[in-house]
């Protein structure tokens, strides 16, 4: 098991400790909320000193268990005012691994704007003046000319160091493209650490240790060739996430027009199968990319203009989404300089979509206007006021407008699946112990699964239950995502997984083990959102969702109140 290190802010001191017994056996998710849980005091101010950021690396990191290395950022969200966890692809996990940090706790506030830079002589801390307001490639560029390339580094936008509710937190993958910890704001809580920066060198560092490496990498191998085996495996290869544009207007539920409409006209624009093909065609363009080594699926892109220049990598389904269909932009080259732009200010493109779709709503600008909604974004660097308006999210910017159809829980904007039609996703953005977060149980139409009926009103809770479990855990171990839906339709597979955590620690895990990890984690979460003051009246969808039917399909969110109040009788 790894260590913590602690970082004081304030004093600008640093030491590494021992893992505490309250903390042992988690990493990624299942560590962030258990030291926030303890740590943090619920009522405390998200952007105060005494609110604590931690990098954690999964419990399988830097191991050769595929797709197992994403990095979470956790503390108290700014934007929801609930406990909070995001995790990114990249670099910095597998680096944290490998010099033995499970977890970096940073807590405090320095006097100026500072960054970190971890080796394996501890911490040194670094003035980042010079950094002020720079943008995440402006910082890129500059670190890896000062460090060199054996480097990670997490950093923030313009948009940390002002507070912004959805700044983001960016980590670079191994080819210093930046992915993102997106979501909650987590980056103004590293701007208010006036932390710019952390650079990870893993040079000469040690491998994880491991109890039982022949056990270990017989159990990864075959839990690789299972995830390889699952069909939906071979269309995240080819397509991206963004294969799932149009499988999801297929189904009618691709967020189009402020979420009013569940089918997009211009859908195949913005589709994977148009993007792939451009990609083909564009100098640069890669339709295949990994964000982060040990992955074996590559849904990611580098996704470039007609004359070449790198845009963004990757432009995900998520962002296609909310600043595509969801403000009718059929753009793609217009949705992927937004996400840029998104990137380098450092704010969450989901939220940022979210916000663009209730202005259009609310008259700022017209419906698909692509060119307006993309100086508007160039607003948020300006810091003027439209700009902060973006720059503080959906639920801010439709307030401030007036509008009344404003697609948030707790704060946070809902992701690009109308939750009419998968209702079980409405259900985890309901009750999700992050507001309106798809990532914490998505429960989307399974070929492999064709009894289970997304967009019945009854049933959704327990589906949406077992996976806020199951992705808790997920999260917990570091896994993307993406490996571990064929682990849901092939058993087998999550044995796989438990022998390696088996193997890793040397103890026998029962059968159970990731659904008691999950439920443990859920339940620590839950805990310090209540000690906040959430109620049970919180876990609510808005109301136009409950009373507008959406088109074409006419479904409505009718799932009743008892099943989504019965997620946490566990
Ligand atoms: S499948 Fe995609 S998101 Fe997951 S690790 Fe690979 S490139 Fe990253």
């Amino acid at each position: 098991m790894g260590k913590i290190m602690r970082v004081n802010m304030s004093e600008l001191k640093a030491h590494i400790e021992e893992i505490p017994k309250e903390y042992q056996g988690l990493g990624g998710r299942g560590l962030t909320s258990a030291i926030i849980s303890r740590e943090v005091l619920p009522l405390t101010d998200p952007v105060s000193p005494e609110n604590k950021l931690i990098f954690s690396a999964g419990i399988l990191a830097a191991t050769t268990v595929p797709n197992n290395s994403r990095s979470s950022v956790g503390a108290k969200s700014p934007l929801t005012n609930t406990i909070k966890e995001a995790n990114s692809g990249g670099a910095a996990a597998q680096k944290l691994a490998k010099l033995g940090l499970q977890a970096v706790v940073v807590e405090g506030r320095a006097k100026e704007l500072t960054s970190l830079k971890i080796d394996r002589n501890g911490v040194t801390f670094i003035s980042a003046t010079s950094y002020k307001e720079l943008g995440n490639y402006g910082v890129i560029d500059r670190l890896r000319k000062e460090f060199g390339n054996n480097i990670a580094i997490i950093s923030i936008g313009p948009a940390g160091e002002w507070g912004l509710k959805i700044a983001s937190v960016m980590v670079t993958t191994p080819d210093f493209y930046p992915r993102v910890a997106a979501r909650g704001g987590l980056g103004a809580v590293m701007g208010s650490k006036n932390l710019k920066a952390v650079v990870i060198d893993d040079t000469n560092s040690d491998k994880v240790e491991i109890k039982d490496r022949a056990k270990f990498r017989e159990e990864s191998t075959a839990l690789s060739k299972g995830i390889l085996s699952h069909p939906l495996i071979g269309v995240f290869k080819e397509l991206g996430t963004a294969c799932l544009v149009m499988m999801m207007n297929a189904y009618g539920c691709l967020s189009t027009k402020n979420f009013s409409i569940g089918q997009f006209q211009g859908a195949e624009k913005i589709s994977g199968e148009h993007m792939v093909e451009l990609m083909k065609k564009r100098p640069n363009g890669q339709h295949v990319h990994r964000c982060m080594d040990g992955c074996i699926i590559n849904c990611s892109n580098i996704f470039t203009d007609k004359k070449g220049e790198i845009i963004v990598s990757g432009l995900e389904y998520e962002t296609i989404g909310l600043v595509g269909s969801n403000c009718m932009i059929d753009d793609i080259d217009i949705v992927a300089q937004i996400n840029r732009v998104c990137n380098d200010v450092g704010v969450d493109t989901m939220d940022v979509g979210g916000a663009i779709a209730v202005a259009m709503e609310a008259g700022l600008l017209s419906w698909g206007d692509g060119k307006t909604a993309l100086n508007l974004v160039k607003e948020i660097a300006k810091r003027n006021d439209r700009g902060l308006m973006i720059g503080n999210g959906c639920k801010f910017t439709g307030e401030k407008l007036g509008v009344k159809r404003i697609p948030h829980v707790k704060g946070q904007c809902l992701a690009a699946y109308d939750p009419r039609s998968l209702k079980g996703t409405g259900v985890t953005y309901a009750t999700s112990t992050m507001g309106a977060d798809h990532t914490c149980g998505n429960a989307i139409p399974n070929p492999a699964n064709p009894a289970y009926n997304p967009s019945a009103p009854t049933g959704q809770g327990p589906v949406s239950q077992f996976l806020q479990a199951y992705f808790a855990a997920i999260d917990s171990l570091g896994m993307c995502l993406f490996a571990s839906l064929p682990l849901l339709d092939i058993p087998e597979l999550q044995k796989n997984l438990i022998a390696c955590v088996s193997a890793k620690f040397g103890t026998p895990l029962d059968e159970n083990y990731l659904t008691n990890l999950g439920f443990s984690v859920l339940k620590t979460e839950r805990k310090f959102n209540e000690a906040v003051g959430f109620k049970k009246e919180d876990d609510r969808l808005p109301r136009f969702f409950l009373e507008e039917k959406l088109l074409p399909s006419g479904n409505v969110f009718d799932v009743p109140v008892e099943e989504i109040d019965s997620i946490y009788n566990f």
